[in-house]
């Protein structure tokens, strides 16, 4: 079966889990470094690996992170809250137990606003986000008799974000996560890597029959290393799902894996089996009460968000939808663009100009905006001299640009007055460079004082030639059609 007939006949039901790894110096029970990469089981200390009488200690700034993140969402943020414990026996689990919120998630509700597949906007509603520990790490790919454990990991902070299960189609999954990560880093709490782990996401689906309201039983798909795979793992749980249905079968519900070789899942534990995992409060750690007073302080320092830049781009700069929606995408390049035009008023200008040069630039050389040489400001003062005349496009594109690369600390303005690239606008001067060039080019100007206007553009490039590109074509223009009528 195709994907098109089966969303001809069902309505699938999406709902995501997403564990965000946070970037805090250390763990979140312990003041174990959290880095990743380093040698295995060297950031590991009495805490981290559940020694009898060691006590775990809160790290502060996971807090602050979960509300900066809540806030973000316009989540409510619970002020009475504790941890929990979930029991569950696994190697990379020295504890035996993993700390978590169960009962008093620190944010609930919220939402994330996404695209939907018509390109209209959509809120996600979430559920929870939670705190929580990540577990170490199992490599059964390294040896080939044994599985090796890495506990630097153990104890690394997590935010689990849950959303309701309103997502209706692989497109909008696919939006969302690419949404969760720019605003993790635009926070600055996740790097949002999916490649090496640090943004980690879980299918659920179901799929039910078209104008049915009551969900069908669901899924949950684990192992997808891309926001790409997720999209895949998705569209391809559809179908098998509608496969089964149609073939009047019933779904198993469980947990699967995904193979981004073959692009299809497989099933890996049946939820009959689940752990009944105990959960109770924490009783190493006491509970927290969140004052308005600290939520207040966290949102006062919240960064600019994606959203509101692009709504701000939209409905006060008018730029084009594709010029915010690329301009947001990255935080590096929406702060360099909000440089930039705290020094130009030309807002289209600086998007061109930014995601022309500057991006080709960047991309030929692979490097990243912190590596530009040029600063914000003298991309303003650039687009400031052409809109003032005093270059024209051409030259500041060819010319001056590239020698801004090479001269980061000069104006532009200097620049293009030490090389004798300013525009001349001094008519008089034109004037007789041009019946100079009318002189020693008698035979076409014979031609074009006959009406072949398309010889205008072989007269621009010899004065041109001659001005060093800056003279201003439209002058030029002007002066060549006064000039002919009087040779
Ligand atoms: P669990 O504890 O098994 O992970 P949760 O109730 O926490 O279950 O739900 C996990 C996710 O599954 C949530 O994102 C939720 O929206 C989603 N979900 C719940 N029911 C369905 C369903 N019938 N089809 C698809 N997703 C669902
Ligand atoms: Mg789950």
């Amino acid at each position: 079966m195709t994907l098109e007939e089966a969303l001809s006949k069902y309505t699938p039901v999406i709902g995501l889990e997403v564990h965000a790894q946070l970037n805090t110096k250390s763990k979140a029970y312990s003041a174990d470094p959290n880095e990743f990469g380093a040698i295995p089981n060297t950031n590991v200390s009495p805490i981290s690996l559940g020694h009898p009488g060691t006590l775990p200690r809160l790290n502060k700034q996971v807090i602050d992170y979960a509300i900066k993140l809540g806030l973000a969402c316009k989540c409510e943020i619970t002020r009475e809250m504790h941890f929990d414990r979930k029991n569950y026996f696994y190697a990379d689990l020295p504890k035996g137990y993993q700390i978590t919120q169960d009962k008093t998630p620190v944010c609930r509700g919220g939402r994330v606003l996404i695209k939907d597949i018509e390109g209209k906007e959509k809120g996600i509603e979430l559920t929870r986000i939670h705190m929580e520990e990540d577990s170490g790490k199992s490599m059964h790919d390294q040896d080939p008799f044994d599985t090796l454990i890495d506990l630097n990991r153990a104890g690394v902070p997590l935010l689990e974000i849950v959303t309701e299960p309103v997502i209706k189609n692989s497109t909008e999954a696919y939006n969302y996560l690419t949404e969760v990560r720019k605003l993790l880093r635009y926070l600055d709490v996740c790097d949002g890597n999916m490649e090496e782990g640090s943004m980690r996401c879980d299918v659920n689906i179901s799929i039910m029959p078209k104008g049915s309201t009551e969900f069908g039983r669901r899924c949950e798909v684990k192992n997808l290393n891309s926001i790409r795979n997720v999209q895949r793992a998705i569209d391809s749980e559809i179908v098998r799902h509608a496969e089964i249905l149609e073939a009047g079968g019933e779904i198993d519900v469980e947990t699967r894996n995904f193979d981004a070789t073959t692009g299809t899942t497989t099933g890996l534990r049946s939820k009959e089996a689940a752990h009944d995992y105990r959960y109770f409060p924490e009783p190493d750690l006491g509970g927290i009460t969140i004052t308005q007073a600290y939520i207040d302080q966290v949102e006062s320092v919240l960064p600019a968000l994606p959203n509101d830049l692009y709504k701000k781009y939209i409905n006060e700069l008018g730029l084009s939808d594709y010029d915010a929606t690329n301009i947001v995408d990255s935080k590096s390049i929406a702060l360099y663009f909000e440089d930039i035009i705290a020094h130009t008023k030309n807002f289209k200008s600086a998007a061109n100009w930014l995601m022309g040069s500057v991006k080709s630039y960047l991309n030929q050389n692979a490097i990243e905006l912190v590596d530009f040489p040029i600063s914000a400001e003298n991309i303003a003062l650039l687009i400031n001299l052409i809109d003032g005349g005093k270059i024209n496009n051409n030259i500041a594109s060819q010319k001056v640009f590239p020698a801004m690369l090479e001269n980061p600390d000069k104006t532009p303005e200097l620049i293009a007055s030490e090389n004798n690239w300013i525009v001349q606008d001094d008519s008089d001067e034109l004037e007789s460079i041009i019946k100079g060039i009318f002189e020693s080019n008698p035979s076409e100007t014979e031609r074009f004082k006959n009406g072949e206007k398309k010889l205008t553009g072989f007269f621009i490039g010899l004065v041109m030639r001659e001005t060093k590109g800056t003279a201003d074509p439209k002058t030029t223009t002007q002066l060549l059609n006064k000039i002919i009528e009087t040779v």
